[in-house]
């Protein structure tokens, strides 16, 4: 009897115990974060998987919890970050720049107080046209259905840049389409436009749907681009390797400019989560490296570069442990 009595007494404990600690410990240790990504037959919508992935892998070790958004791009992201609708964002470095220094579609509202954590992939700037078209380089655009991307993408003003660089007014000398990226291998393969442009890493879905069509399809070099180059500090000269997109109508690899892919937040992400996702990417980016042929390029040092906002503490934190930072 009194054997029972104990026993009884000892589960009561445990069960208050476990009802109590329970709850607040998960409350506590649980946090969510969510990545603005891109289009999905882009490359950042992989690319925030695989941060994801990475991080989640450790939910216990670290309590945060990522998921992946899919969105209109960067210069979205850049604004959602801002506002507090999304704790991270992958971002091209070129609107990182304009974003930080409140220029082009900053220009109304000034400076973003972003934060960098590191740079990821290689982005080429893309035009693929309909080989019907009759288009050998951005010059003969004038005329043309040219879907330039949607407002929120990174890449509307990259398509800008490049055609007022050949002396093109998209408003004026063709008939711009502003869709998302997403949708324009349909559009081309419906007949509905002659070309698009796509900033993006390589390869992409969205160019393997573009050239797995009907309808034969090539990728223009641009190759004008001194003026750029001189003109913008964030542009670099590009090559789209033609091995990834073997039905396209294009013999050789394709010479173009581009930018990189980066990763930010604010400085309202608590600096224990932006260490936790740093450091898991790095310790692990051999792993990581195997799951885009597009990070091939990757490594440590090169991903401290093409940043321009300030790293985020968190960041911080991690690059100084490890060296990579004095
Ligand atoms: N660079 C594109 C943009 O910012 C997105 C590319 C991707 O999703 O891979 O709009």
């Amino acid at each position: 009897m009194k054997k029972t009595i104990i026993i009884a007494a000892l589960m009561c404990f445990a069960a208050v115990i476990t009802a109590g600690l329970l709850p607040s410990r998960l409350d506590a240790k649980t946090r969510f974060a969510t990545i603005g990504t891109g289009g999905i037959t882009g490359v950042y919508y992989p690319t925030g998987g695989a941060i994801s992935k990475m991080i989640n892998k450790k939910r216990k070790v670290y309590g945060v919890r990522c998921t992946v958004e899919s969105t209109a791009g960067s210069v979205f992201n850049v604004n959602a970050v801002m506002s507090g609708d999304l704790d991270f964002g992958i971002v091209q470095s070129d609107r990182q720049y304009q974003a930080v220094n409140g220029k082009a579609e900053w220009k109304d509202a000034g400076p973003q107080d972003l934060r960098a954590i590191f740079s990821i992939h290689p982005e080429a700037v893309t035009l693929v046209a309909a080989q019907d078209a009759g288009i050998k380089s951005i010059n003969d655009l004038r005329g043309k259905r040219v879907n330039i991307g949607n407002p929120g993408s990174g890449q509307r003003q990259n398509v800008i840049d490049a055609l007022s660089a050949a002396g093109i007014d998209y408003e004026k000398d063709l008939h711009a389409e502003q869709v998302k990226a997403s949708e324009a291998a349909g559009l081309l393969q419906d007949g509905r436009i002659d070309a698009f442009f796509y900033t993006v890493g390589h390869p992409s879905g969205a160019i393997k749907e573009a050239t797995a069509g009907n309808r034969k399809v090539r990728i223009i070099p641009i190759t004008d681009t001194a003026t750029l180059l001189d003109r913008y500090p964030y542009y670099a000269p590009a090559v789209i390797p033609i091995k990834f997109y073997p039905r396209a109508d294009n013999k050789t690899d394709i010479a173009t400019f581009g930018v990189k892919a980066t990763f930010v937040t604010s400085s309202r992400v608590p600096d224990e989560m932006v260490y936790a996702i740093t450091k898991e990417v790095f310790e692990n980016l051999d792993q990581f490296k195997k799951l885009h042929p597009a990070y091939e390029v990757l490594t440590p040092e090169g991903m401290l570069q093409g940043l321009s906002a300030p790293l985020h503490p968190g960041a911080i934190k991690y690059y100084k442990e490890v060296g990579l930072l004095k």
